[in-house]
C-alpha cells in the first residue's frame, strides 16, 4: 500500500486492468469441479469426458437427460469451477459421501448417454478357438468400453508392471494340449486347439483399466494393489496407433482413498492434475523426456486413436482434387489433417447410419472439409453445421449452373 491518494477514475482503471489480467491468466487453464463429499470419483471421470472433445458434438441434449447434464457441466467448465449437484441428482446418486469406483462410474455414464456418445468408446473383441485340424470350435464377438489389465497375470511381479505387455497379452494365442484338450465337433473327439483374440473394431477412444482392486484368493477378500505400472505414451494395435491423453488415479486404501485425474489439455498441450476444484499444471510433465511414465496410482488409462499415415495421404489427395473447386474447401484444407481424427469422424458418422471404424472404410469415405467453424467449438450445434453444409451444396450447384450457361452461350455464338 502506498500513501498516495487515488482518484476514483484511476481506481476504476486499476480494477479493469486487474480484471483483464485475471482473465488472461486463466485463459487455457482448465477449471475444477467441487467435491460434494466423496464425489472425487465422479469429478475425475467428468474431467476425462470433458477433455474427450470427440463426444461434445454428439451430446443429444434434447432427448437424453445424461447428455443434457453433461453438456451443462461442460459449458460451465469452459467458464469457471463447476458444481455437480444437478448431475448427481439426475444420476440418482443419493449418498454423495459414499466413495464409489471410478471405472464403474464411467461405465454407468456410458450406459446412460445416447449411443452416439458411447460408441466413441466402444470397441469389439473377437475370441476364436480353432482345433489342430483347422475346425472352428468357437467364435464370439463382444463389445467393450474398457479393457481390464490384470496385475496378477504379469510374470514380472512384484516389479513394475508393463501396460504395453499387459495389453499385448490380451491378443496372445493360447494353446490347449495334452491334459487340456478341447472337444471338436468336426473331429468328433477331444483335440489340441489354439485360442486367440483380435480387435474386431478399434474404438476411437481406448480405455484400459488397471485392475488395482482384485480378489485375494487366500483371504477371499478384495485388496488394493499399489504396484507401480509403466504407462506408455503410445500403444499400437494392428495398424491403429493410440496416444495417451488421460489417466484417472487412485491414491490410498481400498475404502478410504481419493481419485484425481491427470489429463493433457489440447489447448496448451500441457498435462494438468485435476484434484476436485484444484487444477494445477503437473510439475514434472509426463513424457517430456521419456516415452513412458511410471505410476503407482494410475487406474484408468485413456488413449485417443491417432490418424494413420495412409489416412493422412488420402486426405491430402482429396484436398488436392478440390483445389480448383470451392474456396471454402481450399481454406479448410489447411486444417484437415490435424482435425480429422476427432471432429471429422463425428461429422462423417452423423451423415451415415453405420459407424465408420476401419481404416479402409474411413479412407473410402473421406470427404473434403466443409465447415471449419465447428472444429473450434466445444459444443457445436448440429443444426448450424448442417446449414453450412447445405449452403456449400447450394453454392456449388449455383456455380455449376453459371459455368454450364457460359459454355452453352459460347457454343451458340456464330
Ligand atoms: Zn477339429
Amino acid at each position: 500500500m502506498n500513501g498516495r491518494k487515488r482518484h476514483p477514475g484511476e481506481e476504476k482503471a486499476e480494477a479493469e486492468k486487474k480484471k483483464k489480467l485475471k482473465v488472461t491468466q486463466h485463459q487455457g487453464h482448465p477449471h475444477g469441479l467441487y467435491n460434494q463429499g466423496a464425489t472425487c470419483y465422479l469429478n475425475s471421470v467428468l474431467q476425462v469426458l470433458f477433455m474427450t472433445t470427440e463426444i461434445h458434438g454428439r451430446l443429444d441434449a434434447e432427448s437424453q437427460t445424461t447428455d443434457r447434464e453433461l453438456r451443462k457441466v461442460f459449458e460451465q467448465l469452459e467458464e469457471a469451477p463447476c458444481e455437480t449437484k444437478n448431475f448427481t441428482r439426475s444420476f440418482e446418486i443419493e449418498n454423495v459421501y459414499q466413495q464409489r469406483d471410478a471405472a464403474e462410474c464411467l461405465e454407468l455414464i456410458l450406459h446412460r448417454v445416447s449411443p452416439k456418445v458411447s460408441e466413441v468408446f466402444q470397441g469389439q473383441l473377437t475370441h476364436t478357438t480353432t482345433c489342430s485340424e483347422g475346425h472352428s470350435i468357437n467364435e464370439e464377438t463382444n463389445s467393450f468400453w474398457t479393457l481390464p489389465l490384470s496385475l496378477k497375470d504379469a510374470h514380472d511381479a512384484p516389479y513394475t508392471y508393463s501396460v504395453e505387455s499387459g495389453f499385448k497379452m490380451i491378443f496372445q494365442t493360447k494353446s490347449f494340449s495334452e491334459d487340456n484338450l478341447v472337444y471338436c465337433n468336426g473331429c468328433q473327439k477331444k483335440t489340441g486347439a489354439t485360442s486367440g483374440c483380435e480387435m474386431e473394431k478399434h474404438p476411437q477412444i481406448l480405455t484400459l483399466l488397471v485392475k488395482r482392486f482384485d480378489l485375494d484368493p487366500v483371504t477371499m477378500s478384495h485388496v488394493k494393489s499399489n504396484r507401480c505400472v509403466d504407462v506408455p505414451r503410445a500403444l499400437q494395435s494392428k495398424n491403429k496407433e493410440y496416444k495417451l491423453y488421460g489417466m484417472v488415479n487412485h491414491v490410498g486404501s481400498l475404502r478410504g482413498g481419493h481419485y484425481t485425474a491427470t489429463i493433457l489439455s489440447k489447448e496448451d498441450d500441457t498435462w494438468y492434475e485435476f484434484n476436485d476444484v484444484h487444477v494445477n499444471k503437473v510439475q514434472k510433465q509426463p513424457f517430456a523426456k521419456t516415452s513412458s511414465y511410471n505410476s503407482s496410482t494410475a487406474y484408468l488409462l485413456v488413449y485417443r486413436g491417432e490418424i494413420t499415415q495412409v489416412q493422412k495421404e488420402s486426405i491430402e489427395r482429396q484436398g488436392k482434387m478440390g483445389k480448383d473447386g470451392i474456396q471454402e474447401e481450399e481454406d479448410a484444407k489447411q486444417d484437415t489433417v490435424s482435425n480429422f481424427n476427432e471432429d471429422r469422424e463425428d461429422d462423417l458418422s452423423q451423415q451415415r447410419p453405420g459407424n465408420l471404424t476401419t481404416a479402409e472404410e474411413r479412407e473410402q469415405s473421406v470427404i473434403p472439409v466443409e465447415d471449419d467453424a465447428t472444429n473450434d467449438e466445444r459444443c457445436p450445434s448440429p443444426r448450424s453445421s448442417t446449414n453450412i453444409k447445405i449452403g456449400i451444396s447450394i453454392g456449388f450447384g449455383f456455380a455449376l449452373i453459371v459455368i454450364i450457361s457460359v459454355i452453352v452461350t459460347y457454343l451458340h455464338k456464330p
